[in-house]
């Protein structure tokens, strides 16, 4: 049995992250969509509401699961007994980030091969920090991102606007 990990902030995740899950749950046994606990950059979303969004977005996939992580993915990828980790390639921008990441990967946890998927035409473009100013000043993300994401980021933001500036 083949086990990959998907590791990512998912704040919030978007149909770029759901099409590389769903993607990846065609190729291997067992998807694990690991949402990190504490990323080391401010997030928009408590861990509570980004492992929420990205349940709801992707309950309807056979062969995933969703778990938290904190520490090395290297680490968590050894506990869950996975054989592979998968990412997504965007642009050649992602390229070196990804690289420098997946050589230190396969240092730490000899034997977990790391798999670059490119990102689909249609979600090429897309990112999480997109996503967020998009909402932040008032666009639509329908069709960028799934709809129980969409709808929190509509909530969210028509809070805002009714109560002043955000916190968060
Ligand atoms: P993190 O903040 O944890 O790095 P990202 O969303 O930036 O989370 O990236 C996590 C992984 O998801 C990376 O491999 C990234 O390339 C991939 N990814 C992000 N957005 C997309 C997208 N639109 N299409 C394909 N892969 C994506």
């Amino acid at each position: 049995m083949t086990v990959a990990v998907v590791p990512a902030s998912f704040d919030p995740i978007t149909c770029g992250h759901v099409d590389i899950v769903k993607r990846a749950a065609k190729l291997f046994d067992r998807v694990v969509v690991a949402v990190y606990a504490r990323p080391r950059k401010n997030v928009m979303f408590s861990l509570d509401e980004r492992l929420d969004m990205v349940r709801e977005s992707l309950k309807d996939v056979n062969r995933v699961q969703v778990e938290q992580f904190d520490g090395l993915v290297a680490t968590f990828a050894r506990d869950v007994g996975a054989d592979v980790l998968v990412r997504g390639l965007r642009a050649v921008s992602d390229f070196e980030s990804e690289f420098q990441q997946s050589t230190m990967n396969r240092q730490m946890a000899p034997g977990l091969e790391v798999i670059c998927m490119f990102a689909s035409l249609d979600f090429g473009f897309l990112s999480s920090s997109i996503i967020k100013d998009i909402a932040e000043n008032g666009g639509d993300v329908a069709g960028m991102v799934p709809a129980p994401v969409a709808r929190r980021l509509r909530e969210l933001h028509q809070g805002i606007a009714m109560s002043g500036p955000s916190k968060r």
